[in-house]
Order: structure tokens, then C-alpha cells, then sequence
């Protein structure tokens, strides 16, 4: 797909020493993925010096998670404007893992949205069902309820620079990647879901949805290839700079 999206989502591994070594390795890889935009979303701590290792590439930083509130008394948080300071371009929101393990309702990754844009960041908002929710045929149901929200206060200019990730929570960590008919169905129900909520097809049709879970260098090679798919979102094989760089070529 043109401007493909690939976002290596660390989730919470590395250190400054293995980070470098993954660092040094994508950028010796980069000139390979020059027309497709990269990312990579170290843990909180690791930012700045990851930011500072890629300075002068064109692979960017995403953070993992921001918090719901601009500033305060949030112990142990996170605002979007200090992720926008540190150069972070993008930001995951409503990750399945923040949201079975850490309780972010659909309403909290609403205002987590929300104060993206507020920062000048570009949420990607992350959607998916569980396995016992698509066996109850509550595929579509779910998304709706964890996305609307998220929806419901955008400007169109916003809505036109929001990123969804569909990633079925079945298919994280599980070495069992969707099928390119579930893929293709819940993409083309996210972009109409948008339309109908918003007005706005259009820009529903041209908004970025990437797929995640599972992916490797394998399964990157069929996703790139399919229309509605706009990019990944890779976990476990972030961590290596070969598969990593071998995904990002495939949407080259
Ligand atoms: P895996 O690629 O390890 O399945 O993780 C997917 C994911 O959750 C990315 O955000």
C-alpha cells in the first residue's frame, strides 16, 4: 500500500545496550524502507536516548501509552505534551494489554485520544476482540463499543491524521496470525463503521488501519499485498533487527 505504516511496538523489554544494538541495526537497513514511514515505540524510560540514536534518520519514535490527563497530580503517569517534547510523532491508545490489564475503558482511551491532539501527537488507537467475543459472533459489537468513543470528538482535520490498529487479542503473542478474510472483513467494517459514525467517508477510506499480532517476515509479505491493509503493527518481532527490517521492506 502507498505510505505504508510500520510500527514496532517493544511493549515492555530492552535495555540501553540491546536498544542501541536494535537502533544501530534498523538504521543500517533504512535506506531499504526510505518510502514507507517507521516507527518504533520504546518503553517510557528509553525514549529520549532512543530518540536520540535515530536523530537524522526518518524512523521516528511512537510511545506505548500516554495519560488521560494533561498534567498534574497523576503519579506515576505520563502527559502527551512531554511525549511531543521528546519527539515522539505518534502514540498507541487502548492497547489490548492496557486494556485487560490496566483499565483502560473505551471511555479512558477516548480521553487519551483526545490529549493526543491536544499535544500534536498522532494517536493510533488499537481495537480488537478476544477469542471467546468472536465465537459469540461479538466481533463487530466490540469494536464498535472500544472505537466510537474515541470517535466521538474529533474535528474532521483530526479524524483526517488518526491511525486504528486492528489486533485481535487471539492473535497477540500466539504465533497465529488472522486470516486474510477475518483481516479484510474487520478492516472494511472499521472504515464503514467510521463513516457512519462521523459523516465523514472519505476520510474513512483513506484513514491508516494497520493489522497487528503475530506478524513476521512470513506474514508481512501476504499482508503487504492486501488493499485495505495500510501497515503493521509487530510486536515480538520488533526486537530484532533483521525481522524487523525485513517487515518494513515488504510494504516497501
Ligand atoms: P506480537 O506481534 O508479538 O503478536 O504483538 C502484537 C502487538 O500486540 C503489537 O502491538
Amino acid at each position: 500500500p502507498l505510505n505504508a505504516l510500520v510500527v514496532g511496538n517493544w511493549k515492555m523489554n530492552g535495555s540501553l545496550a540491546t536498544n542501541a544494538t536494535l537502533l544501530e541495526g534498523l538504521r543500517a537497513e533504512a535506506a531499504s524502507f526510505a518510502n514507507i514511514t517507521v516507527s518504533v515505540c520504546p518503553p517510557f524510560p528509553y525514549l529520549a536516548h532512543s530518540a536520540s540514536l535515530l536523530a537524522g534518520s526518518a524512523i521516528s519514535c511512537t510511545a506505548q501509552n500516554l495519560c488521560h490527563e494533561a498534567a498534574g497530580a497523576y503519579t506515576g503517569e505520563v502527559a502527551a505534551s512531554m511525549l511531543a517534547e521528546l519527539g515522539c510523532r505518534y502514540v498507541l491508545a487502548g492497547h489490548s494489554e492496557r486494556r485487560a490489564m490496566f483499565g483502560d475503558s473505551s471511555e479512558r482511551v477516548a480521553a487519551k485520544t483526545r490529549m493526543a491532539f491536544n499535544a500534536g501527537l498522532i494517536p493510533i488507537v488499537c481495537v480488537g476482540e478476544t477469542l471467546a467475543q468472536r465465537e459469540a459472533g461479538q466481533t463487530e459489537a466490540t469494536l464498535s463499543a472500544q472505537l466510537l468513543p474515541s470517535l466521538a470528538s474529533l474535528s474532521p482535520a483530526e479524524l483526517d491524521k488518526l491511525v486504528l490498529a486492528y489486533e485481535p487479542v487471539w492473535a497477540i503473542g500466539t504465533g497465529h496470525v488472522a486470516s486474510a478474510e477475518q483481516i479484510s472483513s474487520v478492516l472494511h467494517y472499521l472504515r464503514a463503521l467510521v463513516a457512519s459514525s462521523t459523516g465523514q467517508a472519505d476520510i474513512a477510506q483513506r484513514m491508516p488501519v494497520l493489522y497487528g499480532g503475530s506478524v513476521n517476515p512470513a506474514s508481512a509479505q501476504w499482508l503487504a499485498k492486501m488493499p485495505e491493509v495500510s501497515g503493521v503493527l509487530v510486536g515480538g518481532a520488533s526486537l530484532n533487527a533483521r525481522d524487523f527490517s525485513e517487515i518494513c521492506r515488504s510494504f516497501a
